[in-house]
């Protein structure tokens, strides 16, 4: 038989990743209980339908699509927000707004695997629903900054800009939505030149042509100088200068809060996903060329499955990429620390008792394993140092009649009779 590997672009997470995996899923969840985002759970597999209706080509073309037994059109959730909007179209249609939601979990995209680009992803995710203000487009750039301030990648800079502004273009000069889509996926991708020959092509006139040209090259860290910028190129575009305003008002609001955040304003800056209709932006690092998260306000789409009108923004982490950014950077925090205790019987007809004692100790809160592999002492305390167990409780019947064990500190290699009922406080010092 052959050797079991796992599918292409999927991956084992063996422990020290999981508990890392796990350390910022719990960080994510905190965030999300500090700003009032509550979480909801749905499921891994979606009608292809709700799941293609406007992800956007890019998403919906690597998508992973099959007929269940029962012959429906399914597929695996590529994101969240599509689930989100579909129970906020649906059950919770009548829900007071705003109202804020949070998931996290794995989702699945046919992605060309490789460092950093994986076919199974982990994301958090998080939608407030219900309001089209800036204050609300700048709650998510905060939070997004709050959790990596939590879990700690280094020198983290925001990329930010404002779908509205090459929309407004569009739409006045009446490109149809088709390609003004295909244009923007180009443009996601940094295919210039392309997505202007489609534009062109299109019969955009040479004042649209001359004002994308310049846009594209507007970026800068001087946030408020290059708003002034987009907003003086876009006139005779009300819907591109409204976007503009409504960019500076949403980055002003954050500067106001006081979070420092990195930022770049880019008027080229666009998203493969087809449903942004306002303020988009991307988390980086420094040493790495893809980004950590990303999001943006999409104010049409709970109507388009069918609900009430309701604006929305939110925000996509990816877990994967932000424990690689911890590991390259270095800044994995100590996580856990907590003292562990292995307990050994010194003879088989001990088992029991070994097993009752590490009961005790666990009910006292302690981290307990047992020697299961019927070791003699000596070995079962090698194995113990080899594992970094901070403890050993050595169960012998002599101290047992009083109450007791031989408590072995493995670092210092000392050792005492200590009460079992004394243990929690000795190995908790
Ligand atoms: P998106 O839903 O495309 O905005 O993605 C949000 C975040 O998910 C990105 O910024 C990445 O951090 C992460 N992500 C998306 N696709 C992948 C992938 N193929 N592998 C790893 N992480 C990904």
């Amino acid at each position: 038989m052959s050797e079991f590997k796992t599918v292409r672009g999927m991956r084992d997470f063996l422990p020290e990743e999981a508990k890392m995996m796990r350390y910022v899923e719990a960080q994510a969840r905190r965030v999300a209980e500090l700003y009032g985002y509550k979480e909801i759970i749905t499921p891994v597999v979606e009608s292809y339908e709700l799941l293609s209706a406007k992800a956007g080509e890019e998403v919906r073309s690597r998508m992973f699509v099959f007929k269940d037994l029962g012959g429906r059109g399914v597929a695996l959730r590529p994101e969240f927000t599509a689930s989100v909007a579909r129970l906020v179209a649906t059950t919770l249609r009548n829900e007071p707004r705003p109202f804020r939601l949070f998931s996290v979990g794995s989702i699945y995209r046919y992605d060309e695997p490789q460092r950093g680009r994986y076919r199974e992803i982990w994301q958090s995710n998080y939608e407030l629903m219900g309001s089209s203000k800036p204050e609300a487009d700048a709650e998510i750039l905060m939070l997004t900054n709050s959790l990596m301030e939590a879990v700690g990648p280094k020198k983290i800079a925001f990329k930010v800009g404002h779908v509205g502004v090459l929309r407004g273009l569009f739409n006045q000069e009446r490109l149809e939505d088709k390609v003004q889509n295909a244009v923007m996926q180009l443009m996601d991708k940094k295919q210039y030149e392309d997505a202007f020959k489609l534009v062109e092509g299109a019969g955009a006139s040479e004042k649209c042509m001359a004002i994308l040209r310049e846009l594209v090259k507007l970026k800068g860290k001087n946030v408020g100088g290059v708003v002034d910028k987009i907003e003086d190129r876009v006139k005779g575009y009300e819907k591109s200068v409204e976007a503009a305003k409504n960019l500076r008002e949403a980055l002003e609001l954050v500067s106001e809060s006081g979070c420092k955040i990195e930022m770049t304003v880019d008027a080229g800056f666009a998203r493969g996903l087809e449903y942004y209709t306002g303020l988009i932006f991307e988390v980086y690092v420094p040493s790495m060329d893809f980004a950590l998260a990303g999001g943006g306000r999409y104010d049409k789409l709970i109507e388009l499955f069918g609900g009430e009108p309701t604006p929305a923004v939110g925000v996509a982490h990816g877990i994967d990429r932000i424990m690689l950014a911890m590991q390259t950077q270095g800044s994995v925090h100590k996580i856990g620390g907590e003292r562990k205790v292995v307990v050994i019987p010194i003879k088989e007809e001990l088992r029991g008792e070994a097993l009752k004692v590490s009961q005790v100790l666990r009910n006292t809160g302690i981290f307990v394993e047992v020697e299961v592999m019927g070791r003699k002492m000596a070995k079962a305390l090698e194995d113990a140092d080899r594992r970094k167990m901070d403890f050993a409780v050595i169960v012998g019947e002599r101290e047992l009649k009083e109450g007791a064990v031989m408590l072995r500190d493995l670092a210092r290699r000392e050792q005492s009779i200590v009460k079992i009922k004394k243990i929690a406080q000795v190995v908790k010092d």
